[in-house]
């Protein structure tokens, strides 16, 4: 027998880089193996934790007593296809990143231009995962699903999992594991769908709501997410993070006339209101690269949302600092800010 094989960190295993030694990790090389490992989890009074990429979560320094399950189950495959769509059945470790070149690259349209956003595509329908007028609930036909409450593998429609901005039952009261997630792309002659976002069509010079390029909008998009850190890359320590630690508050119409023009709004199909997360934030006297004193957790440099870990940050100072935030939000604008990723162990 060789040497015992130690646990790593945590901090290895997000993006966020913080987080203790659990006290164990289950890779699932397959759909089986996933299912399995889940049930034997739910079997047990032991506390445990699904991670994919480990771009949403942020795990708390003191976690020996948490057992993690590594999603790591690959392959995709086209299940149908006619000249005018392609439905892809891709397993939950993929890549979402990696899917979303490849789709590119075969001239499938409808998920170009949430590029560049890190982590599984096991995750995405978790919290609906978007990004410049994109949402995986627009292309998810149906994914497969290992219910806790029944302990039975189904294949459900994306009306079961109840998407909404930023969210899913999954954020609620559906727990359970998804193996595969299918995904409708359509051939539009190596065209997008037509752009939502007025920061894609704005920096391409073309006009709200036309249809790009596909490589022309998943280069932009990367482009734009660079430049706000949000691109995860080893020379960018801006990107030490999970993206956006804070979703926008949804207001109510009403609502959103006590905030000033000059925030940017966005008036959503429920004729509710998006606040910018970012600007409440800035404009509670918290600017990007904000730092408690002697912390190593700080605001980025490049997007007053995202908390960066400024390197060898504990979590409870990235915690610290999130608190502070929410503090001075509610204290200056009443809104209280909902933190995006999953805090597990704190
Ligand atoms: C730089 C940066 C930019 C980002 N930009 C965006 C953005 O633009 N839009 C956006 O929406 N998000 C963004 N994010 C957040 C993150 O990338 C997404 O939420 C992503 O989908 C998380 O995937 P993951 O595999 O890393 O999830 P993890 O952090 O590993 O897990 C997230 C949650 O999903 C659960 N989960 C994971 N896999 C499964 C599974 N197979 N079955 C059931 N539950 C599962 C976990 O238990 C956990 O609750 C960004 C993050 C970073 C670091």
């Amino acid at each position: 027998m060789g040497p015992a094989l130690s646990i790593p960190a945590l901090a290895s295993l997000t993006t966020m880089q913080v987080g203790g030694v659990p006290k164990s990790i289950t890779k699932c090389e397959s759909t089986n193996d996933l299912y399995e490992a889940a049930k034997a989890a739910w079997l047990s009074d032991e506390p445990f934790q699904i991670l994919g990429g480990g771009s949403n979560t942020v795990f708390a320094d003191e976690v020996a007593h948490l057992n993690i399950i590594l999603v790591a189950n690959l392959g995709k495959e086209i299940v149908f296809e006619d000249d005018q769509k392609a439905i892809v059945r891709v397993q939950s470790g993929e890549s979402w990143d990696e899917l979303v070149a490849w789709a590119v690259e075969h001239n499938l349209a409808g998920i170009e231009a949430m590029s560049g956003i890190p982590g599984s595509v096991g995750a995405t329908p978790v919290q609906n995962v978007g990004g410049y007028g994109q949402e995986v609930s627009q292309v998810i036909t149906q994914i497969e699903f290992l219910d806790a409450s029944t302990h039975e593998v189904e294949i459900k429609p994306a009306s079961f999992f109840k998407f909404s901005y930023r969210d899913s039952a999954l954020k609620h009261d559906l727990k359970g594991v998804i193996g595969w997630v299918e995904f409708e792309l359509q051939k539009l002659g190596g065209l997008s769908v037509p752009m939502a976002s007025g920061q894609i069509t704005n920096h391409v010079g073309a006009e709200y709501g036309s249809a790009l390029p596909l490589k022309v909008v998943r280069d932009t998009v990367i482009e734009l997410r660079s430049s706000k850190g949000m691109v995860v890359r080893l020379d960018d320590p801006d990107s030490v993070s999970c993206g956006s630690f804070f979703t926008n508050p949804v207001v109510s119409f009403s609502k959103s006339l006590e905030f000033p023009d000059e925030m940017q709004k966005w008036e959503m199909e429920s004729g509710d209101v998006k606040l910018s997360a970012g600007w409440l934030i800035e404009n509670a006297g918290i600017p990007k690269g904000y730092s408690i004193p002697g912390s190593k957790a700080a605001i980025s440099n490049k997007h007053a949302l995202a908390i960066t870990n400024r390197g060898g940050a504990k979590a409870e100072e990235i915690v610290q600092l999130a608190v502070l935030i929410q503090e001075r939000v509610a204290a200056r604008w009443g809104i209280n800010l909902i933190p995006e990723p999953n805090l597990i162990g704190f």
